[in-house]
């Protein structure tokens, strides 16, 4: 089969391959980009909605413990103006006697121990603490000057002291709360109350959260973690820190920056902070961030700072994005395989149809070529079907000329039998004239004996007549002869032309039995022995005829050969021709050789000549032998 290559025809291969290789160059970046920018994104937007529900969730929880923490405070708001009704503290202040601090000193121990507070003191006007409840202690504020304290000179000038800071003796933090005392609308000493506010922090510790609280200075006055204790949530300027410094508000202490590392704003009061990790947290973990959520405290000038981790929330984003992501990843996988396998069933679509479209067009070709080929058989039919027709027409011819030939054959030969008949009747009227008068003479031995040359010669006349029947009658050949007595017989019937011609004559054969008929090969022998003695007539003696056979491969081989003048190259071509003869006038008619070859050839032999070196012509009879192991010599 062979298809047509323009079928698979497809676009220059320069032109065809580079938007390919392109396509599968750009592509696997960009599905890696777009896997990273989905993921990413995915990654923020869980992000986004994770944070806005942990700030929901943080803004209650704010609420709650700045609440807790307000109470905390407000429970100790009224404790120092409470010093005012006590009419020995206004004593002692009026009149500082040993008496009246003792007194104030028990009293006030007594209601620190009531109030769980740290301390509680009375100052004068100048700072002087007058009595305290901690009187007992080694390192009792007695005796002290604390005018420096910012509550002191706030309380002084009427206002309410609100302070957290380090203790100054004890070097102790507290929440200090100063109240000035009036008397008849004149301030005459300051009352304090100092707590501590660590059980808020425990709280927190425990509850495991993670708050803070920042003073006005922006400095972290409570912490669940105390890494995180008296650093400042912003930087401090150059005044505050002097003023901080002149007041020893946080006694000596660093007062660091708490730095974030990063620090995003989201809203009013929200802000997103990451700090370097502290000693407490996991090894690995370098930084943690959080969602800082910040309102004021009530009556303070406090903001309390409530931090929710963003670690789980950011694992779960990250999981979220990278779900996104190999979703994502998934589907541009499923999206090119598919793509992949569409491609893949249309090219074999494409190759299916293109086969079929050779199919057919093969098809169409074998039907044309068939249509060729039963036109020329048509054809080809045709002309056997004329060459029959001229062949019958031939060898319809041709019988009738060979029925002509034979008939002609016989006129010739009827002369010559009639010459053969009557010198055997002569003869026969002779003997048997002398027959009789040998009767009528009583020589009966003499009589036989000429009537059975009689006898001879009436059979030999019967033989000549049979000659003429055969030559009428057709077909195959069926019969068999004995070539003794066929030889014989032709002898016999030339004998009278042997004779006067005087040709010697060699024998060399044997007497088979052989299957033709013993007529027609009778008249084969005529015919070549006749044109042997015709061929030798008017050559000097010697003539020769010899007559050589030989059995071979089934058939006997009859050599005719005679030593006359041979026959010319141009007559040799034509030998075999109906009516081709060198005989001048009526004594030939060129149909001996022809029916003698068709009359071996019926017998399934055949008749060659052949030419010896030596000169002369050789006639080849070669004819089926009938038992081909009997062949005797004569
Ligand atoms: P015809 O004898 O009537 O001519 P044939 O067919 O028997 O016809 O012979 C054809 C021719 O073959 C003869 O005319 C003769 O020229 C040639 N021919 C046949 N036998 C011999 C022979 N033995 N020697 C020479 N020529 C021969």
């Amino acid at each position: 089969m062979k298809c047509d290559p323009t079928i698979y025809r497809g676009a220059p291969p320069s032109l065809a391959v580079k938007p390919r290789l392109l396509r599968h160059l750009l592509l696997p970046p960009l599905i890696l980009l777009l896997t990273i920018g989905l993921g990413y994104a995915g990654y923020r937007v869980s992000e986004h909605f994770g944070i806005r529900s942990l700030s929901e969730n943080g803004e209650r929880q704010l609420e709650l413990h700045a609440r807790t923490v307000e109470s905390e405070l407000g429970k100790y708001t009224y404790l120092p103006s409470l010093l005012e009704l006590e009419s020995s503290v206004s004593h002692l202040l009026a009149d500082p006697t040993a008496q009246n601090r003792v007194t104030v000193n028990q009293y006030l121990e007594g209601l620190n121990r009531r109030s769980r507070s740290r301390a509680i003191y009375v100052l004068d006007t100048t700072g002087r603490v007058m009595a305290t409840s901690n009187w007992r202690d080694a390192d009792s504020y007695l005796g002290e000057d604390l005018s420096f304290r910012a509550y002191f000179q706030d309380a002084v000038r009427g206002q309410p002291g609100r302070f957290y800071g380090i203790g100054s003796t004890s070097g102790e933090p507290g929440y200090y709360l100063a109240h000035g005392l009036e008397e008849q609308g004149k301030i005459i000493g300051v009352a304090v109350i100092k707590v501590r506010l660590e059980a808020l922090e425990e709280r927190w510790q425990r509850a495991r959260l993670e708050a803070y609280v920042s003073d006005e200075n922006g400095i972290i006055i409570l912490s669940s973690d105390p890494t995180r204790r008296l650093k400042s949530v912003r930087p401090l300027t150059a005044d505050t820190k002097e003023q901080l410094a002149r007041s020893l508000q946080y006694y000596w202490w660093p007062l660091n920056e708490l730095q974030p590392v990063e620090r995003e704003h989201l809203a009013e009061g929200v802000e997103t902070v990451t700090f370097a990790a502290s000693s407490g947290l996991a090894k690995d973990e370098k930084e943690v961030s959080y969602l800082a959520q910040t309102r004021k405290l009530n009556d303070t000038p406090w903001e309390i700072t409530l931090l929710t981790p963003l670690q789980d929330l950011r694992r779960e984003a990250a999981n979220q994005g990278m779900l996104v992501a190999v979703a994502f990843a998934l589907l541009a996988f499923l999206l090119i395989a598919w793509n992949e396998r569409r491609k893949v069933i249309a090219t074999r679509l494409a190759a299916r149809e293109a086969l079929q479209e050779a199919n057919n067009q093969l098809e169409r070709k074998i039907t044309e070529r068939t249509a060729h080929l039963r036109a020329s058989n048509e054809r080809l039919k045709g002309q056997i079907r004329e060459r029959r027709q001229a062949e019958d027409t031939l060898r319809r011819a041709q019988d009738e000329l060979v029925q002509a030939g034979k008939l002609a054959a016989i006129g010739q030969m009827s002369t010559s039998i009639a010459h053969e008949l009557n010198q055997p009747l002569a003869a026969l009227r002779t003997l048997s004239g002398n027959t009789i008068r040998f009767l009528q003479r009583g020589d009966l031995k003499v009589a036989a004996d000429n009537l059975n040359t009689i006898n001879n010669l009436v059979d030999r006349m019967g033989r000549i007549t049979a000659n003429l029947r055969s030559f009428a009658r057709r077909g195959d050949d069926q019969g068999q002869a004995s070539l003794g007595k066929a030889v014989e017989a032709t002898l016999q019937l030339l004998a009278l032309r042997l004779e006067a011609a005087g040709v010697e004559l060699q024998r060399d054969f044997s007497d088979v039995q052989l299957k033709i008929d013993q007529t027609r090969l009778e008249q084969i022998l005529v015919n070549l022995i006749g044109n042997a003695l015709d061929a030798m007539q008017d050559q000097a003696a010697p003539k020769k005829l010899w007559l050589e056979g030989e059995p071979g491969d089934g058939k006997y081989r009859l050599r005719v050969r005679d030593n006359g003048p041979g026959i010319d190259p141009e007559s040799r071509k034509h030998l075999f021709e109906p009516f081709f003869t060198t005989k001048p006038g009526e004594q030939g008619l060129g149909l001996g050789l022809t029916l003698s070859a068709s009359l071996a050839a019926a017998a399934g032999g055949s008749l060659s000549v052949e030419f010896p070196a030596t000169g002369g012509a050789a006639f080849v009879l070669l004819l089926p032998l009938l038992q081909p192991a009997k062949a005797e010599p004569i």
